[in-house]
C-alpha cells in the first residue's frame, strides 16, 4: 500500500514524497500504521522497486491477504496521477469504515462516488462479489479494472476470458459489453469491447487502446465505440466448432449423444443454430450448445410453441446442469432468459421461425444439409442474405 497513518494520526502518501533521502529521514522519526487494521506497518524504501508500506509477516489484516506486486503499485500510482491531472482530486487508498473496504482510488464526479479496484491478482469470486455489493450498498459505484498483463489475447479480434475475467464484464452506458484494463508498462488504458462469446472461454472482441495521457474520464466511465460486429470471425468460429465438436469425446459426450438421438450431425447443423446475440454473456455454456438444446427441445418437433414453452425448456436444461448461467456482478439488468428471447426474435427476423400470433411460433423451414459442401453453401448464402440484419440486430440490442 501507498498510504499509512503516523502516530499522531497524520496521513502519509508515498505519491507525494518520492525523494528517497527524505523518505529515509521520515522513517527514522516516524512509526506507521495501517489505516485499515491499525497494525504497525513497515516503510520499504526501494531503489529499484517502488517504495511502499507492508504489513509484518503473519499479519491478519485483509490488506495483507493480497501481496501487492510492483506492477499493481505502479499501475495504481499512474491511474491516480491520471485522475489527478483531470482535476478530479482523487483519494488514494481511502478507507471506508462502514464497509471495511479500501479501494485503490476513489473520486467524485458529478455527485457520484466512484471506487477504483485495480485488480491484478486473482481473488475468489465470492470476495469479488462481496466487495462489489458492499460498494453498491454504500452508494459507491465500483470500477473494476483488470490488469493489462492478464489479458489473454489470442488474435487481433480474439481473447480468452477465464471465469474470473468475466467478473470484470460490464455494460457501458451505451449498452456495449466491455472490460476495462490498464497496463502500467505501456501506460495504456485498454478496453475489450463489443464482446461476443464463442465458447465457454473464447470471445470475439475489439480492442481499444488509449495512451493514458490522452485518455479522458469518459473513456473509463462512458466509453462509446462504433459497433463493429465481427461476423466473418463469427462465421469461422461457428464453422470450426461444428466441424470439431465430434472430436471431443464420442460415447461419453452426452451433448453429442443427444444430437445423434435427434438425428442431428454437428457439422451439418443449419446456420441458424449458432447465431450471435447480445445477451449471450449471461450464459456460460457455449452459444452453439444452448442454441442446439433449443433446436432439440423446441424447434425440431415442428409443433407451434409459445415463448413461455421455449423458456421453460431452457430452464429445464439449466436445472439439469446441461446449461450453465453466468454470474455478472457488475451488470444489473438482463439474464439468460433475455438471451433466449432475443434469439427467438432473431430467428423470426431471419425467417427460420414464423410468428403465428403474438405469442406463438413455428419452424418455417426445416432443411438440413445432406452433405458438407451443401452445408457450406447454405451458411454462405445465409450470411449473405441476413448478415446485415444480424449486425443491425446486435447493434440495436447491445
Ligand atoms: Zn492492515
Amino acid at each position: 500500500m501507498l498510504v499509512s497513518k503516523t502516530k499522531c494520526g497524520e496521513w502519509i502518501s508515498l505519491t507525494e514524497v518520492q525523494n528517497q533521502e527524505k523518505l529515509k529521514e521520515i522513517r527514522r522519526k516516524e512509526i506507521f500504521f495501517c489505516p485499515e487494521c491499525s497494525e504497525q506497518v513497515i516503510l520499504k524504501i526501494g531503489t529499484k522497486r517502488i517504495s511502499h508500506f507492508a504489513h509484518k509477516v503473519g499479519s491478519v489484516c485483509a490488506d495483507s491477504y493480497e501481496r501487492e506486486s510492483e506492477y499493481h503499485l505502479r499501475g495504481k500510482i499512474l491511474l491516480y496521477k491520471w485522475l489527478d491531472s483531470l482535476g478530479l482530486k482523487p483519494s488514494l487508498e481511502p478507507y471506508y469504515q462502514e464497509i471495511s473496504q479500501r479501494p485503490d482510488i476513489s473520486f467524485v464526479y458529478e455527485g457520484v462516488q466512484y471506487a477504483i479496484e485495480y485488480q491484478c491478482s486473482v481473488i475468489p469470486e465470492e470476495l469479488f462479489m462481496k466487495r462489489t455489493n458492499n460498494y453498491y450498498q454504500a452508494n459507491i459505484v465500483p470500477i473494476w479494472i483488470m490488469s493489462g498483463k492478464n489479458i489473454k489475447r489470442k488474435g487481433s479480434h480474439k481473447a480468452a476470458l477465464s471465469s474470473f475475467d468475466y467478473l470484470f464484464l460490464s455494460k457501458s452506458p451505451s449498452e456495449q459489453w466491455r472490460i476495462p484494463a490498464f497496463c502500467p508498462i505501456t501506460n495504456t488504458l485498454i478496453s475489450l469491447h463489443s464482446i461476443l462469446p464463442v465458447t465457454v472461454k473464447n470471445v470475439i472482441t475489439n480492442y481499444s487502446m488509449i495512451p493514458i495521457e490522452k485518455a479522458q474520464l469518459a473513456d473509463l466511465l462512458n466509453p462509446s465505440w462504433k459497433q463493429l460486429a465481427r461476423l466473418i470471425e463469427w462465421q469461422n468460429e461457428m464453422k470450426k466448432q461444428k466441424d470439431m465438436s465430434p472430436l471431443y469425446g464420442g460415447q461419453q459426450n452426452k451433448f453429442l449423444q443427444d444430437l445423434y438421438n435427434h438425428s442431428l450431425i454437428p457439422s451439418l447443423l443449419p446456420p441458424e443454430i449458432g447465431l450471435p446475440v447480445s445477451n449471450a454473456p449471461f450464459i456460460e455454456t457455449s452459444v452453439l450448445k444452448w442454441q442446439c438444446y433449443l433446436l432439440m427441445d423446441v424447434f425440431h418437433h415442428q409443433r407451434s410453441f409459445s415463448m413461455k414453452e421455449a423458456i421453460h425448456a431452457f430452464r429445464k436444461r439449466v436445472q439439469k446442469g446441461d446449461i450453465k448461467i453466468r454470474n455478472l456482478p457488475l451488470v444489473k439488468e438482463g439474464n439468460g432468459i433475455a438471451a433466449v428471447n432475443e434469439y427467438i426474435q432473431l430467428l423470426v427476423q431471419v425467417n427460420y421461425l414464423k410468428m403465428l400470433n403474438q405469442n406463438y411460433f413455428q419452424l418455417a423451414r426445416k432443411q438440413y444439409a445432406e452433405n458438407y459442401s451443401n452445408q457450406e453453401k447454405m451458411a454462405k448464402d445465409f450470411y449473405q442474405e441476413y448478415g446485415k440484419l444480424i449486425c443491425n440486430h446486435l447493434n440495436k440490442v447491445q
